[in-house]
Parts: C-alpha cells; structure tokens; sequence
C-alpha cells in the first residue's frame, strides 16, 4: 500500500458509506417496506430507491453494508490515513450523516465488554501504540467540542472558549489554550475517551443541547524520531578504506491525525424552529456547508479551498490539500422514512468525490 505520497498528493478525498442495520423499532413498524437502499459492495455501488421499480445508483469508493464488521470499518476508512500519520503527514478521518445513523457507533465506541465493538478513535490509536517506539516518540492528544462555533475543551470544562491560531510561517494551526495529554497506552487513552463524553454531557446539558447538535473532535499528534543512516568513509592508516555506518538520530516526523464525529446532518430548519433551536440549526448548517465546500475543493484538486467560512473548517486547514489524507464515512439508515435524509447525505458523500 501506499502511505501518504503520491495519491495522498493529489488530495482526492476517499468516501465510503456504512448502512446500519434496521433497530427494532424499524424491524416491526415498517417490517412490510423495503429498505430504501440496496447495496452492491463487490461492485462498489449503491442503489437508492425512488418508487417501486425504479431506482438511482451511485459508486463509492467503499460500500460497507450492515455486516461490515468495526474492524473491517477501521482497515477501509482509517487505516491508510493512520499509516500516513505514522508517516508524518497529517490526516482527517469523518463522519458525516443524519442522527442516529452510526457515526459515534462508527467512531467513537469504545468497546469496554467486547473489544470487537471498538470504533474507529480506539483502532487507530491502537495501531499508533503498535507502530512507535515508546522510548523516542511521542503520542499527545487533545478532545474538543465545536458547538455554535464555539470551542470547548472536553479534557478540562473550565476552556469553554478556545480560540483557533494559524502558525503565519507555516500554516500550521494550533489551538493554545487546550488541554494536551501525553497519552502512554491504550488504557489511558481509552480512559481519556471516556473522561471527554462525560464532560461533553454535562456541557451540553447545561448548554440545553443534544450532543448530535455539536461536533466532536479528537486532535492526536504523533512525533517520531527516526534514525537516520549516513555511511562515512574513513581511510585507515594502512591506506585501506572501511565504510562505518553512523545512526544519527532525531529525523523528527510529525503528524496529525483528526477524527471528527459531525454534528447531525438532518434539516432541522422546519418552519416553527425558533430562538435557540433556530441558531443552532444555522450553526449546523454554517459549518456542515462549509466543509462541503472545503471537501469539494479537495475533490477537484482545487487550488484554494475555502477554509475561513467557519471554524470547523478553519481548525481542519493544516489537514486539508497538499500531502494530506481526507477520509469521509457517509453513515446511512435503512428506513424507507428517511429516504430524503439519506438521499442527502448520499449526495454530500458524492460530491467530496
Ligand atoms: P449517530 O452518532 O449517527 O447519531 P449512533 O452511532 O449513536 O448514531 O447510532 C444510533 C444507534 O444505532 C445506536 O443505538 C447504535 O448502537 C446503533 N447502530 C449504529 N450503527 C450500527 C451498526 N453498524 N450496527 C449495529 N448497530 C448500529
Ligand atoms: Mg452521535
């Protein structure tokens, strides 16, 4: 496989899109509908039904049905990014779709009882652990909330106001006043995952807001020293030559890996939303629209990609284009009820192609 390099260049955005299962609720109330979508994987494709003989068929670069196991989820959607990462690129994995649908299932499941279950966030660093020396390298990690473009610090409550700063040099972005843990093993960081959802409860009850209304982000910087090999010649005094391989060390590679859990896709802009629940949907819809933007960008190799619409987009930047990874994971329900919501998130994922 490739890591990072040539096509992580080319700046293509990867999109696959993960069906769940009908839950219980689905199975009996509609147990006499078919499922609005049929999925073909071998062929990488997707038929999204429009009335009872006919139907639009869509290609992805991956189509992960309802028995697509976590590991499987992981090896397609975030392995290759992570590989690069190790590299010392940086990378974005998303989840993009309605509430509901399996983004924090894809993401952010933390697999206590049944390590089979674990998601995405856990797998890659699993994979970083597995891959560093814990001697010379280093794996710190930040977990944010992006609610009505606001950033919250889950790690620490008391940041609830974390502004974003953009290395002028560089490029690169930072955002000083979050907390960063050195994170050692699996354990801890797994504890971490644990110690941000409860915060990001309390937040958001306090806030009076559902945690599908924000945007979850983990920051994960991995910095590596690689030993370099330089070979000296030296002459010895007899006048024969001998080749002395020296290891020098600290070649540093830093990469970043972004995993985003997005806030619900779903119109809520219903004629009567009013007040707070009025902000928030056109919050939602800013950044949402914004990263549609930015990925589009990404997608036709486009030489400006609109970052400054919205903080999301503005905290992606360094993440985005040039030796960069993007991976998008379109998450899709099965109920022939949300068929025009999942036609929606169909055509995001389509677009960032
Ligand atoms: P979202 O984060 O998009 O709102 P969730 O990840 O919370 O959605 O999933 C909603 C419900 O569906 C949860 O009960 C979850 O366990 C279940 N679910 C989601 N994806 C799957 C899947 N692939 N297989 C089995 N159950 C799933
Ligand atoms: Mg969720």
């Amino acid at each position: 496989a490739s890591l990072g390099g040539a096509d992580a260049v080319s700046g293509r955005v990867r999109v696959a899109v993960r069906l769940r299962p009908r839950n219980a609720q689905e199975l009996e109330a509609d147990a006499d509908f078919a499922d609005c979508v049929e999925l073909q994987p071998e062929l990488k494709r997707l038929k999204l039904r429009k009335n009872n003989w006919d139907s639009d068929t869509y290609e992805f670069d991956e189509v992960l049905t309802e028995y697509a196991s976590q590991k499987r989820v992981y090896e397609v959607v975030a392995k290759p990014v992570v590989e690069s990462v190790l590299d010392g690129y940086n990378g974005t994995v998303m989840a993009y779709g309605q509430t509901g649908t399996g983004k924090t299932y894809t993401l952010g499941r933390l697999g206590d009882e049944d390590t089979s279950a674990r998601g995405i966030m856990v797998r890659s660093l699993e994979d970083i652990f597995s891959n560093i020396s814990h001697e010379t390298d280093s794996v710190t990690v930040s977990y944010l909330q992006l609610y009505m473009e606001t950033i919250q610090d889950l790690l620490n409550p008391a940041n609830d106001n974390i502004s974003i700063v953009e290395d002028q040099k560089t490029g690169d972005v930072s955002l000083p006043g979050a907390t960063v843990v050195d994170v050692r093993d699996q354990q801890s960081f797994v504890e971490l995952l644990r110690i941000g959802e409860a915060h990001r409860f309390a937040a958001n009850t306090k806030l009076n807001t559902e945690s599908s209304r924000s945007h979850a982000i983990l920051m994960v910087q991995v910095r590596r020293s690689v030993l370099g090999r330089e070979t000296d010649f030296i002459s010895e005094n007899d006048g024969s030559a001998n080749f002395v391989n020296n290891f020098k060390p600290s070649i540093l590679r830093k990469g970043k890996l972004v995993v985003v859990d997005l806030a619900g896709s779903e119109r809520i802009l219903k004629s009567g939303s009013e007040g707070h629940m009025l902000e928030e949907a056109k919050s939602i819809n800013l950044s949402l629209s914004a990263l549609g933007k930015c990925i589009n960008a990404l997608a036709e190799n486009s030489a400006h990609v609109p970052v400054r619409d919205s903080k999301l987009t503005r905290l992606l930047k360094d993440s985005f284009g040039g030796t960069s990874r993007t991976s998008l994971v379109v998450t899709i329900g099965p109920s022939p009820r949300h068929r025009a919501e999942t036609a929606s998130t169909i055509l995001f994922g389509q677009r960032a192609m």
